[in-house]
């Protein structure tokens, strides 16, 4: 088992499964972690913050690479970000909240203020983005309920 975790995810050491039952979610999906910066520029930390979820530190820090750091980890943070983008959600009208309805919905009606990916869905306020990055399917088996 624990040989198939570690080949799985293609680290050198194994994950261990995480054992928090209740994690931040935002469309039935996991928030990895959630990103406050400006608008229309990069999105790797230089103009603006990423904050990573309690319990999923180590997972974060292996999907993008590095390490995470602890003062990076806010379950605050992300809830704020969590709570600005359900917010715009709603006040676009959606009623069937699924990722899939809401990137259909924003492409067909080419609603700029949202955009949805595969792993993640951005709110973009004309200034800022706020983002939410979904935990990769692939780690799901990670998550113990
Ligand atoms: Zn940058």
């Amino acid at each position: 088992m624990m040989m198939i975790l570690a080949q799985q995810f293609g680290i050198g050491r194994v994950l261990a499964p995480v054992a928090k039952e209740e994690f931040i979610t935002l469309l039935d999906r996991i928030v990895l972690s959630a990103y406050s910066g400006e608008a229309n520029t990069c999105c790797c930390g230089c103009a603006g913050e990423h904050r990573y979820q309690l319990g999923l530190e180590e997972i974060a820090g292996n999907s993008r690479g590095y390490s995470v750091d602890s003062e990076d980890v806010s379950d605050r943070a992300i809830n704020t970000r969590v709570n600005k983008i359900s917010r715009a959600i709603y006040e676009l009208g959606f009623e069937n909240l699924s990722l899939a309805n809401i990137r259909r919905a924003t492409e067909e009606l080419e609603i700029k203020t949202i955009q949805v990916g595969d792993d993640h869905i951005c709110f973009d306020s004309g200034t800022r983005w706020t983002i939410a990055y979904f935990l990769p399917k692939k780690y799901l088996p990670l998550i113990k309920n």
